[in-house]
């Protein structure tokens, strides 16, 4: 195969996580020393199907924008480019490979996720940040033999550029932001030999110039909208224009991965109720059902899953009409199971309980509703979910700039009271982490050494919570001899890694608790 264009990212990005979104985040916790990378591959990060030509099958939505807008440039044919997993590129890089483009969301491990668990862990540095080093390891290698370029783009690529060093890591273009209206003119001046300055500032693609995908990819993504508007400070897409993709065009994109193989879909938006709103906390029913109505026709096509990335909580409260709508339509293709029950799920963003932070950084997330009926908000929200059948994933960010003692208890008290309500809702707390392209990317990054023992009781709740409704399904496949060696492992831990830190204790020792319970019980969960 004649490959002028390669297009890859790190192993961990080229997995579908055996079909489950929410595993991928597990990328960004550490990886243990003494747990080899084939194991990883094997069964966590497992390499996407590929062709007899080494192209994958699946391929991150990004990289598939990418490979389209060079396509339609025209400067490149279809045979010319391809996406191939990082452990493919030493058979397809050759001679003529004049270019390798590298789509990475978080290269050094400084993602919110990231930064919290590969740290509260402590047994090493992040899966993503391992494989985006034994991907850059491999290009150098091919390097002494190929004389081709490198380019790196992707949501991570602030990472690069505030806190890496593209020289040393053999990248000699970055593409900071939208990369499909400059990608075509950077590609095509490296790969006729001339130099492109080190640093390209990403445009904001017009929607009608967003490119339909040429393959399949991961999760079936398909871009709904692009951007926010709500104007959350810590937050990097609301520094993107708001965009919707048009009906038309998201068809197509779905079609597309239905035709290569895809049965799920993937809807790509930082809130489903965005969609077709001129501004963003009004939502527009009618464009939205024709939507959800044109998405959920495709059964006919082979498309058996969907699930929205994100929803927002007071939109979702305000439109429970619109909200019930959906549900209604997308519960027959919703893939996971919880005690024994299809739920449908997505992630919000809780962030805080407290109105004061809410007002000063994220303003926006709350409205139409007032700030100080935010915790009211996120509860009430909750409920309305869970009565429809989601059971979302919800953030939480801990340590804002200014977070005090009075803004972590109000945290710590929704976190209380979604459990005392029953809510089923997976809690992710995170630290907080200035990203390159948000308004506050000045600010200190947060460490756990500096939490209060409210912001880390925060942690710890969170998690007991977590075990509570959900270790029952994780563990109800484990035999005896995997229970036994859990509690030596978790002993182990426990004598060692864990008891170093006053913060990482507290965490495990909660979150041994109801391990421990739950695997002590005769686990029946009804299949
Ligand atoms: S609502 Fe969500 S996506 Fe929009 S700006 Fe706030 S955090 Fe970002």
């Amino acid at each position: 195969m004649f490959l002028k264009i390669v297009l890859t990212a790190p192993a961990t990005e080229m997995s579908e996580y055996n079909k489950n979104p929410a595993i991928a985040f597990v990328s960004a916790f550490s990886k243990p020393f003494f747990v080899p990378r084939e194991f990883l591959l094997e069964n966590m990060y497992r390499p996407v199907e590929r062709d007899q030509d080494f192209r994958a099958k699946f391929a991150p939505l990004g990289l598939r924008r990418i490979e389209a807008s060079l396509i339609q440039s025209g400067i490149f044919r279809e045979d010319e480019v391809a996406v191939v997993h990082p452990d493919d590129l030493e058979e397809v890089i050759r001679e003529d490979t004049k270019v390798v483009g590298i789509g990475a969301k978080d290269p050094l491990g400084l993602g919110y996720v990231s930064l919290t668990y590969s740290v509260l862990l402590g047994l090493g540095e992040p899966m993503n940040k391992f494989e985006f080093f034994k991907l850059v390891k491999i290009l150098k290698k091919l390097r002494k033999k190929y004389r081709f370029r490198v380019v790196l783009g992707g949501s991570g690529a602030w990472q690069i550029y505030m806190y890496g060093d593209p020289r040393s890591l053999g990248i000699d273009v970055l593409v900071d932001g939208e990369g499909e209206v400059v990608a075509p003119s950077i590609f095509y001046r490296l790969s006729v030999g001339e130099d492109v300055e080190n640093y390209v500032k990403g445009l904001a693609t017009p929607v009608e110039k967003i490119p339909c995908i040429k393959g399949a990819s991961i999760y079936g993504a398909v871009e709904l909208t692009r951007g926010c508007g709500r104007g959350c400070a810590f937050c990097s897409p609301t520094m993107q224009l708001k965009r919707d993709i048009a009906i038309e065009k998201i068809l197509k994109d779905a079609e597309v991965n239905l035709a290569n193989g895809q049965d799920h879909l993937l809807l790509v938006t930082e809130d489903i109720f965005l969609y077709g709103t001129k501004t963003p906390w009004e939502p527009n029913p009618s464009t939205l059902i024709k939507l959800v109505d044109s998405l959920t026709e495709l059964k006919r096509r082979g498309l058996k899953y969907i699930q929205i990335t994100h929803l927002n909580l007071a939109a979702a409260l305000y439109r429970k009409d619109v909200l019930e709508y959906i549900s209604f339509k997308l519960y027959e293709f919703s893939w996971l199971k919880l005690r024994g029950r299809y739920v449908l799920t997505t992630e919000v963003g809780i962030e805080t309980g407290s109105p004061k932070l809410l007002e000063k950084y994220m303003r926006g997330k709350v409205l139409p509703y007032k700030p100080d009926e935010w915790p009211k908000v996120v509860l009430n929200s909750l409920i309305n979910l869970e009565e429809y059948n989601w059971v979302p994933l919800a953030t939480i960010i801990v340590g804002l700039p200014s977070e005090d003692i009075e803004d972590a208890y109000q945290t710590l008290k929704l976190v209380e009271s979604i459990d005392e309500h029953g809510l089923r809702t997976f809690l992710v707390p995170l630290l907080f982490v200035p990203l390159g392209n948000c308004a506050l990317r000045d600010q200190a990054f947060r460490t756990f050494n500096e939490l209060s023992d409210i912001q880390i009781e925060i942690f710890a709740k969170s998690w007991k919570h977590n075990m509570k409704y959900w270790s029952v399904d994780h563990f109800k496949s484990y035999k005896y001899l995997h229970r036994v060696l859990l509690r030596i492992l978790m002993h182990l831990y426990g004598a060692t890694v864990a008891k170093r830190y006053r913060w990482r204790k507290k965490v495990y020792d909660e979150i041994r608790n109801e391990i421990l319970e739950c695997l002590s019980k005769n686990i029946n969960v009804e299949e």
